[in-house]
């Protein structure tokens, strides 16, 4: 990604009622830590979708050698388990903000519907989840298929897979034209050849559109472009 963005306080864009910040192009990272990161919403509506491809791309934030620090939750001496992170337990989403000693989700932080309100559905997004003695939290996040994380998710898929199809669609447009460009340029060179060993004069009197006779070249170029249409 070459262009990053940053927030500044300016006019707002997308929340007239709140503090908002409208974000500049910079050539700056956008920040790593889930809790540091500015509320997608707050990014230019043109630009979300890159940024959101940045960090799907780049995956959750999962510092597997921070030195996680315990807290006494209950009574009991508590903290994130770094295993949740591996793909059979909650690796595809699941991230830890180091700055909040909190968990989040990446696929929420990027989806969220506005205006979500609190509660269960915002344990893993806004200020993160930290009850680490309740890991049943995680599987009620993931909740049923049209859960809204599940739908964060699927909107995440359908992101990147478009993006791969637009790839797919240049690169074979590309080869396309590679091959298109390399049929013409040996129809000519086969043409120059044909005309040096002759003899024969390379241009006409009048190579205009509508001339009836543009010379030796054009004229069995266009001739081998019609029998190769
Ligand atoms: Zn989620």
């Amino acid at each position: 990604m070459d262009k990053y963005y940053k927030r500044t306080s300016k006019s707002p864009i997308d929340s007239p009622s709140q503090e908002s910040h409208e974000v500049d192009i910079v050539e700056q990272e956008p920040p790593s830590d889930p809790a540091l990161r500015p509320p997608i919403s707050q990014y230019n509506p043109n630009e979300r979708d890159r940024i959101r491809r940045f960090y799907l791309v780049k995956g959750p934030c999962q510092p597997n050698n921070h030195d996680f620090p315990q807290r006494d939750i209950g009574g009991t001496m508590r903290r994130f388990n770094k295993d949740w992170f591996k793909p059979d337990q909650y690796g595809s989403w699941l991230e830890y903000s180091i700055d909040k000693d909190a968990a989040f989700c990446l696929c929420c932080y990027l989806f969220r519907p506005e205006n979500l309100g609190s509660g269960e559905r915002t344990n893993f997004i806004g200020e993160g989840y930290r009850n680490w003695k309740n890991k049943k939290r995680f599987d009620e996040h993931v909740g049923d298929t049209n859960s809204w994380h599940n739908q964060a998710w699927r909107k995440s898929l359908d992101l990147l897979n478009q993006r791969q199809c637009i790839q797919t669609v240049f690169e074979k447009q590309t080869v396309r034209q590679k091959m298109d460009y390399r049929v013409q340029l040996n129809a000519s060179v086969d043409c120059a050849r044909f005309l040096a060993k002759q003899g024969l004069e390379f241009r006409g009197h009048d190579e205009s559109e509508s001339s009836i006779n543009k010379g030796n070249f054009l004229e069995i170029r266009s001739i081998d472009e019609f029998l190769n249409c």
